[in-house]
This record gives C-alpha cells, sequence and structure tokens, in this order.
C-alpha cells in the first residue's frame, strides 16, 4: 500500500484531517477551505494585469470610514466613531475569516465573534441614515427591516426571513454579494417584552421575534422565499448564509431613561436634576441615554441572549435648531441642494434667508421628529411657488424669507431686469 494513503491526509491549508477533502500527488484540500478559497474570490477586486494577480479589496479605515459619515451625517459624532471601528472590525473579521492564512489553525483558538450594533436615540436623528451611508461607502447591499412588522413562524405577519429577500434584491439576487451586505432593524424597542401583559396567549410582538431573531443575527443557514410571503412546505428557497451579514438595529427605547436613572440613583444620589427644561432637558436625557448598559435593555425588555448579540451599544443625541440648520444645508444631499437643482432646472436661483433656515429648524424641533420632518416643511413652503414657477420665465430669483416659513408672506421673487426694446 502507497505511504500517502497509511498516513492521514491533511489539508495543506489548514492543517487538518477533515472527513471530506479533495486531492492528488499528495496535496489535498478540505471542505472548508475549498468553500473559503471560492468565497475569497468573490470579494476580489478586478484582476490586476501588471501584477498578473488579483487584488483583494482593503477594508477602508476607521478615519475614512468616519469622514465619510461626516459627508451626510450632521452631528452624532460618537456614533459615527463607534460604528466606523465596528464596521472596520467587522470587515476585517470577515477578510481574516476568508484569507488564507487567516484560517485558524490548530493552535490558533482565537475565534473572532460577529459584532452586531444596537443605535440607541430619538426619532429622526439619523439611526437609519448612518446604517444606510455605511453600506453606500462600502458598496455593500443593504436592507431595512421594521422589527413591529415581524413575527415568529406561525404567526400572522412577516417572517424573519424576509428580511433577506431585500437584502437579495439590492444585491440583484447574487447570493454571496448579499452575503456580505447590511440589515438595518428599525423598532427594536418595540418588541421588548411586556411582562406586565395581561394576555396568556403567547407574547407574539415581543419575546417571540426576538427568538426568531436570535437565530439570525448569529451564524445560520436562512432559507428566503425567493418571493417573499409566508413559508410552506414545498417551496424551494433560496440558502443564505448570515454569518457574514452586519447587523444593525435601532430605536427610540423611550422609558429606558427611567431605567437607567434608577440604577444611576443608587450609585450617585443627587445625580439627577429634574427641574431642567427645553434643551437642557434633551441634553440631560441625552446624557442620561449614554450611560446606558445591556442590564438596563435587559430589565427594558429586551432578553438577554438577544441583548448579548449585539455588543456594540452606541446612542445618538437629540437635533439641536444648529444640527438642523445644517442638516437642512450641509449634507452632500442636503435638502436646500436638492431644491435648489429642481428650481436650477427652471433657470431660478433658490436661496433661503439664514433667519428662515432657523425658523425651520425651530419648527421642526416642536414636532419632536428630528429632522424627519424638515423635507414636508420646505415642500409645503415653496408649493404654491412650484406651481407657478413654469409658468413664468421672467422669474430669476426665489428668496425663502422666516416670513414664508411663518406662513405671513409668500416667498420673495425677483424677476428678470426687462430687456429693452428699441422703439
Ligand atoms: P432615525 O433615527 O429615526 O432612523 P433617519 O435616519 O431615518 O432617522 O432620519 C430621517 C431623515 O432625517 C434622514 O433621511 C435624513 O434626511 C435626516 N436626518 C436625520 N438625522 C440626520 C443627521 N444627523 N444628519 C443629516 N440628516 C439627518
Amino acid at each position: 500500500m502507497d505511504e500517502m494513503n497509511i498516513r492521514p491526509r491533511k489539508c495543506m491549508f489548514c492543517g487538518r484531517t477533515m472527513p471530506r477533502m479533495v486531492g492528488g500527488n499528495g496535496v489535498y484540500i478540505c471542505e472548508d477551505c475549498a468553500r473559503n478559497s471560492n468565497e475569497l474570490f468573490s470579494t476580489l477586486k478586478e484582476y490586476d494585469s501588471d501584477k498578473k494577480v488579483f487584488m483583494q479589496k482593503e477594508v477602508p479605515k476607521p478615519v475614512e470610514i468616519k469622514a465619510f459619515l461626516d459627508s451626510y451625517v450632521i452631528g452624532q459624532d460618537q456614533a459615527k466613531k463607534v460604528l466606523s471601528v465596528a464596521v472596520y472590525n467587522h470587515y476585517k473579521r470577515m477578510e481574516s475569516a476568508l484569507s488564507m492564512d487567516g484560517i485558524r489553525h490548530a493552535d490558533d483558538d482565537i475565534e473572532l465573534q460577529k459584532s452586531n450594533i444596537l443605535l440607541i436615540g430619538p426619532t429622526g436623528t439619523g439611526k437609519t441614515l448612518l446604517a444606510q451611508t455605511l453600506a453606500k461607502f462600502l458598496d455593500v447591499p443593504f436592507a431595512i427591516a421594521d422589527a413591529t412588522t415581524l413575527t415568529e413562524a406561525g404567526y400572522v405577519g412577516e417572517d424573519v426571513e424576509n428580511i433577506f429577500l431585500r437584502l437579495l434584491q439590492s444585491a440583484d439576487y447574487d447570493v454571496k454579494k448579499a452575503e456580505r451586505g447590511i440589515v438595518y432593524i428599525d423598532e427594536i424597542d418595540k418588541i421588548s417584552r411586556k411582562s406586565d401583559s395581561p394576555s396568556i396567549t403567547r407574547d407574539v410582538s415581543g419575546e417571540g421575534v426576538q427568538q426568531a431573531l436570535l437565530k439570525i443575527l448569529e451564524s445560520t443557514i436562512a432559507n428566503v422565499p425567493p418571493h417573499g410571503g409566508r413559508k410552506h412546505p414545498n417551496q424551494e428557497y433560496i440558502k443564505l448564509d448570515t454569518t457574514n451579514i452586519l447587523f444593525i438595529c435601532g430605536g427610540a427605547f423611550g422609558g429606558l431613561e427611567r431605567v437607567i436613572e434608577k440604577r444611576l440613583a443608587k450609585k450617585t444620589l443627587g445625580f439627577i436634576k429634574d427641574k431642567s427644561d427645553g434643551a437642557d432637558k434633551l441634553r440631560d436625557s441625552d446624557f442620561i441615554f449614554s450611560k446606558a448598559e445591556p442590564d438596563d435593555l435587559i430589565k427594558y425588555g429586551l432578553i438577554p441572549e438577544f441583548v448579548g448579540r449585539l455588543p456594540i451599544i452606541s446612542t445618538l443625541n437629540h437635533l439641536t435648531v444648529d444640527d438642523m440648520t445644517h442638516i437642512l444645508v450641509e449634507p452632500k444631499n442636503s435638502l436646500v441642494k436638492q431644491y435648489k437643482k429642481i428650481f436650477g432646472f427652471e433657470n431660478i436661483e433658490l436661496s433661503f434667508d439664514k433667519a428662515a433656515l432657523e425658523a425651520i429648524a425651530k419648527q421642526a424641533l416642536k414636532k419632536k421628529a428630528g429632522a424627519r420632518g424638515l423635507k414636508a416643511m420646505i415642500e409645503k413652503i415653496l408649493m404654491n411657488t412650484m406651481f407657478d414657477i413654469p409658468n413664468n420665465k421672467k422669474i430669476e430669483k426665489c428668496i425663502v424669507t422666516k416670513e414664508a416659513v411663518l406662513g405671513e408672506d409668500s416667498p420673495q421673487l425677483i424677476m428678470r431686469p426687462q430687456k429693452e426694446t428699441a422703439v
């Protein structure tokens, strides 16, 4: 018998002897490494003909990620930093799992676990925008899901696996691409366990969904119904490995401040000022939220296993008038830039007075929906003007004044100077 068959065959990459291996001439590769190398190829950039090698995509550094976020998201500095580091580590972890040298060797017990992210912050302050902008920067597929529409299997509503259908669509049904995507799950606070629920039936909207989400947040092979809807036994599924999908969950967690306050008050008596008002109150609330810990979330109603799957927690602040004014003007695709462009199609120069921007910001703050209401407000202010302008070629400029914002006047229109006609 030849010597090769007596000695245990070892994978030339990871050194392990595995039940399923392919090879010949004394060289073997195990099933895991073969799969990994296959995945590795799907992460490669185009062929570099000079070097005669495939180049691997470089994971952008946290500073680069944050700089990109800065150009779309105003404020939320801490959250941007936390996300940049988390995302960098996530894709590095993936890279190391895929690279040949990174494959676990017998003496390397350090397995990097996935770190999904929880964003806590008031509505309309940029949680979804952050997740979306990250996906844009990394050029990975992205899907948004609303936790309140999800149910555990067997109940009326959406199966958690349907989330991946949107991810697959965003990846043009390229499964490998989708497996490196980002999923944002909104309103995660709404599926907290309602311990005081008088219902004797199962808590359909709460704990059951958390249990269902638990599985997909870690490594599992999800069965995705290709056309969405409910699963049924005779259906063919698309199989999707969730190991490398980054989940970002977000929620406002209203009432969590009381849980945190209670814990903090035990240690720091007198810490809480309850006389603060207005902007001070919001700042105090942001400060209290920034102290959120996993235990607080468990007390709030998230099950411990679920909290355990979201090891990175970051909080977002309430937006101030100043933030809101910046949001109107500064981001790459800010509302002011967008409306200027729309008016530009009619050869009209649109501008907003400083006082007008501030008035819009203040009104939006009153609505307590963060920056979410800004577009509707501008649309309302400019509605009549946008109706009229295509019929009037004489208009050269449109100025949005504070009075126009407050509904006391229309936006100011300035006509083009009339050309002198020869008599
Ligand atoms: P939420 O925190 O509820 O997920 P979103 O990210 O969906 O809020 O924000 C709603 C909209 O408000 C966004 O599409 C964006 O236009 C704007 N917005 C909110 N926060 C910011 C921010 N920090 N910087 C820039 N725009 C923002």
